[in-house]
Order: structure tokens, then C-alpha cells, then sequence
């Protein structure tokens, strides 16, 4: 159990937003005052990027080489040379080496998550989401721990997840007390599989929620989170002033910055970028995007466990999701996700389901990592609705465009000879942090994890696929355990032996 005296406990909203941000926090990790993200840089940088004109294709090749051979963060300006690209032969290049690179570190794998919200109360005043304070569309609730074990039911138990997000408003009542209760009973609860009548459960849980103090994080750290999101919206200073007013908590812009150098101080050492696309010029965000990523390696040599690409999506009570100026197109978001690829070539990348499955299908092609799907981010909407895809404005934060059930999806990428991997084995075992960063970079957590995806993979197909799915997955697990075969051809006897017990329905066996 959570041990809770360490943190501090906020009665009301007015004393949570006075009381709640630790500068002593903030302060430390910008030594002088000076901030990593570095504007007049950034913006120097963008003024070379529209007189500069096309750049140089073999100083291009030189940059996608160093990103494929090192697979380390590039600098700023090495981005900011591949944003100048326009031909399209030479971005050509690009897209098939960021799927190289996906190969090499991933694999054949995709992982896949559901959303899980846990409440829609807030107190702050973010103008482009549905579930910011004085919104009167929204109808508010937080999750009991029952109710969140009805949802766990359907998740869990109904479509196969084993790894959630869970999603949080930032409000006294989802306290971090609350977000760590909220993380055990997601561990705690199993539910009998629907085919098999194996025993099943979520065995990751990462979180989405507000920059926390660090002896939050390391309460949360105590009941097993996995990664720890937090998107920075965007990273200009003007614009992040103009969408959080200053009365709110999350208008501290330094605070929401600094939350990843306290998460590993913390020991929450598998931390999630993102930026909000479409609330500002998406060149600025990427570079940004670099310099946090750059940050966090120059103090702890770990840098981000994953990037997304949230996009901005219609919302309940604004219209600033339809009427910012710097939205983007899909031919610009699928650009924005090829040059994160080989600028972060280690990193772990998420499309989720606000994209279309169109965009999603065609991102596949480029460097993503993780999706979720069968997603539904209604508070209480998986176990309210009977139809699995329905929406309601006025109890979710924004819109989904890409509705597919976890089943769909799997036959989908099995259609493309694509691994759909349940695996959570990484955090487990301790892969996580600096440790999983130089399996990354190496390659060798790419065919490691092909093992695990197999294993996890043989007990979804058991436990919930339609009888559509499990045949094109059979087809697909056969060629899988073939390529183990042949790349380790000592271990394979051990991995075939547990491949079958898990066939006889041993769950959770992972190396
Ligand atoms: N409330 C916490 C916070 O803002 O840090 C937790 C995250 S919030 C529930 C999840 C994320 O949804 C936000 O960080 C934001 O990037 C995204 N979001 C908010 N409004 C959105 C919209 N209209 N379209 C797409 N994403 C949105
Ligand atoms: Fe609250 Fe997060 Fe929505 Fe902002 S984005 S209003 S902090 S839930």
C-alpha cells in the first residue's frame, strides 16, 4: 500500500491553486534563471528555414546516416535541416530510413493501449479543452474505485487490454492519494477471459495527468506507474500564456516544463513528451520538442520513453480547436512524425486515436510505435455504452476520429505483418530509464521484445479474438516463431517450451 505522509493534502480548489507549485522545484532545474528552451534560437532557426531555401542533399544524407548509425537525439540545427526539405525524392529518403530505424529499434511490433479517463473535474481554464473549469456543457464526475473497476471490467476483462492510460483532470479531489488508489485497483483487479476463461488484467499503467512535486512522484513510483505523460500544449511562452490564464495552475509555464527533470530525480524515470499540434507553428514545438529531449539527457543521460502527437480535436464549449490559426493538414502531421523519428531515434512514438484510421494507417509506414484503439474516453463510457464506439461530447474531453476495436486492429496489422504486442514485461524486469535507453539505441531491445510480443500475443489470440483474427494471427505467429528460430537458434528451445505452456494457458511468462 501507498505510503501518504510525505505529501501534502490541498481542502479546496482556491488553496490548491495558491499552494500547490514547489519553486524550489522549478529553480533548480534552471540554474540562473536560464531556460533549455531556448526562444531567440528557435526562432533564429525558423527565419533560417524560410530564406534558407532547400538545403543541401548530402548534408541531409549525412544527418539521416548519423541518426540511423547512432541513433542518438539530433541538435536543433540538424533538425532544423531536415525541415527544410521539399523535394519529394529526398523526403522519400527520409520516410523509408525513419522506418528503418523503427525496424531496427521496434521491430515488427506495434503496442497497443485503451485511454482510461478518470475524472473530468479541473481547475484550470485551458481554452481549447472541453474539461477546463467554468464549462457548463460538461457534466462532471470522478470515478469511484468501484465504478473505475467496472470500467477495468470491460477493458480488461471484455476486450483484452493490458495497458492503460490513465487520465486525469488536475483537481483536489483526483489528489496524487487518489491517482495511486486509482493505480493499485487497476492492478489489483482480474477477470475471467471471455474464450478461454484465463485469469486477466492490466499490467501497465501509465498516467496522464498534472506536473506533480517530487514527493508525489515518488509516491506514485511506489505503487508501479509506468510511464508518466505530460503534454507541454506547446512550448511558446506567448502563445502557452495566451490558452492558460493566469490564474490557473497550469498557466505556470516553468512549472509544466520542469516536470520530467522531477520525475527522474523521482525515480519515474520512463517519462512521456507531447506537444498539443495545432496551437502553434509546428516548427517551433519540434525544435522544442529537441531541446526538452536534449535537456533531460544532459542531466540524467535519459531522454524521453515516448513522444506523441496529439492533434487538437473538436471539443464541448470552444471553438478554438476550428479556429487556430496553426492548425495542420495530415501531408504536415505525417512530416512532423518522419523528422521526429530520425531526430529521436530511440524514442517510443504514439499516434492515438484522434487521428483518423486513414492518417494512422499511413503513419504506420513512418515510425510509430504505440496506438490505442477500442478506445473510449467518455468518463464511465466503456461500461455505460452498449456500442463500444459511441461518443458524448459533453462527458468526454474531445472527439475520437478512429473508432476500431482492438480486434479490428489486431487483424489489420496482422494484414500488414505487423505484431500487435501486449507486452509489459520491460518495467517489470527493471527495463526502464537509462537501462532501456541503451537497449534501445543498440537494437537490442527490438528482438529482445519480439519474444515477449509472441508470448503475448499467443495468449490475446486465446483469450478474445474472433475466429477472422485468430486465423490471420496463427498465420503470423508461425512466421514469428520461424524468424526466432532462426536468429536464436540455442534459445529457441526455451522459448518454444514456454510458447507452448502459454498455449496450454500459462499467462504471464515473459523473459
Ligand atoms: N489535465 C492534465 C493536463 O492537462 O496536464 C492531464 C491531461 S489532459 C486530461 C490530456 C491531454 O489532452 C492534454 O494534455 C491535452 O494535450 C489534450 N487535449 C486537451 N484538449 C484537447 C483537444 N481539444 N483536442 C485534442 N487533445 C486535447
Ligand atoms: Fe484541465 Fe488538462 Fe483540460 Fe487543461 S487540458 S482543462 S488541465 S483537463
Amino acid at each position: 500500500m501507498a505510503d501518504f505522509r510525505s505529501i501534502r493534502k490541498f481542502e479546496t480548489a482556491e488553496d490548491y491553486r495558491k499552494n500547490f507549485i514547489v519553486q524550489a522545484e522549478i529553480d533548480k532545474y534552471l540554474p540562473g534563471g536560464k531556460h533549455f528552451i531556448d526562444d531567440a534560437k528557435i526562432n533564429t532557426l525558423i527565419k533560417s528555414m524560410d530564406e534558407d531555401g532547400e538545403p543541401d542533399p548530402a548534408q541531409v544524407r549525412e544527418i539521416i546516416a548519423k541518426s540511423e548509425s547512432t541513433r542518438e537525439t539530433l541538435t536543433p540545427d540538424e533538425t532544423c535541416v531536415l525541415m527544410r526539405v521539399k523535394d519529394p525524392d529526398l523526403f522519400r529518403e527520409m520516410e523509408a530510413a525513419a522506418e528503418r530505424i523503427k525496424k531496427t529499434v521496434y521491430d515488427n511490433r506495434i503496442v497497443v493501449f485503451a485511454p482510461l479517463y478518470m475524472s473530468n473535474l479541473c481547475v484550470n481554464g485551458c481554452k481549447y479543452c472541453g474539461f477546463r473549469e467554468g464549462n457548463g456543457e460538461q457534466r462532471r464526475r470522478v470515478l469511484s474505485m468501484d465504478e473505475l473497476k467496472e470500467e477495468l471490467s470491460v477493458v480488461a476483462g471484455r476486450i483484452g487490454h493490458k495497458r492503460i492510460i490513465a487520465v486525469y483532470g488536475e483537481h483536489p479531489t483526483t489528489s496524487t492519494e487518489y491517482i495511486a488508489e486509482s493505480i493499485e485497483t487497476c492492478y489489483a483487479n482480474q477477470f475471467a477471459a471471455p474464450k478461454s476463461g484465463c485469469k486477466v488484467g492490466i499490467r501497465r499503467v501509465n498516467v496522464n495527468a498534472a506536473p506533480l512535486p517530487i514527493a508525489d512522484l515518488k509516491v506514485l513510483r511506489s505503487v508501479g506507474i509506468g510511464t508518466f505523460q505530460v503534454f507541454q500544449e506547446t512550448y511558446n511562452r506567448k502563445l502557452y500564456e495566451e490558452m492558460h490564464p493566469a490564474w490557473s495552475v497550469k498557466g505556470n509555464y516553468d512549472w509544466r516544463t520542469t516536470c520530467f527533470h522531477r520525475c527522474l530525480e523521482a525515480g519515474v524515470d520512463d517519462v512521456g513528451l507531447g506537444v498539443l499540434y495545432g496551437l502553434c507553428d509546428w516548427r517551433y514545438e519540434l525544435l522544442a520538442t529537441i531541446m526538452h529531449a536534449r535537456d533531460l539527457e544532459r542531466w540524467f543521460n535519459i531522454g524521453p520513453h515516448t513522444l506523441s502527437f496529439p492533434r487538437l480535436e473538436p471539443a464541448s464549449g470552444t471553438r478554438v480547436p476550428e479556429e487556430s490559426p496553426w492548425l495542420i493538414d495530415d501531408d504536415t502531421f505525417h512530416r512532423i512524425v518522419v523528422i521526429a523519428r530520425l531526430s529521436v531515434p530511440y524514442t517510443g512514438i504514439i499516434i492515438t486515436a484522434r487521428e483518423s484510421a486513414q492518417s494512422r494507417n499511413r503513419l504506420l509506414g513512418c515510425g510509430m510505435t504505440q496506438l490505442d484503439c477500442s478506445s473510449n474516453i467518455a468518463i464511465k463510457g466503456y461500461s455505460d455504452f452498449a456500442d463500444e464506439a459511441q461518443q458524448d461530447k459533453d462527458r468526454q474531453q474531445f472527439m475520437l476520429g478512429d473508432n476500431r476495436s482492438l480486434d479490428e486492429m489486431v487483424r489489420y496489422l496482422a494484414s500488414r505483418d505487423i505484431i500487435t504486442s501486449f507486452c509489459t514485461a520491460g518495467y517489470r524486469c527493471g527495463r526502464t530509464g537509462g537501462c532501456i535507453m541503451d537497449a534501445l539505441k543498440t537494437g537490442r531491445e527490438g528482438k529482445f521484445c519480439k519474444i515477449n510480443a509472441v508470448l503475448t500475443f499467443r495468449e490475446w489470440l486465446d483469450d478474445f479474438a474472433s475466429e477472422a483474427t485468430r486465423e490471420i494471427g496463427e498465420r503470423l505467429i508461425r512466421k514469428e516463431l520461424e524468424g526466432i528460430k532462426e536468429w536464436l537458434p540455442k534459445f529457441y528451445p526455451t522459448v518454444l517450451k514456454q510458447y507452448e505452456a502459454t498455449a496450454r494457458g500459462k499467462r504471464d511468462i515473459f523473459f
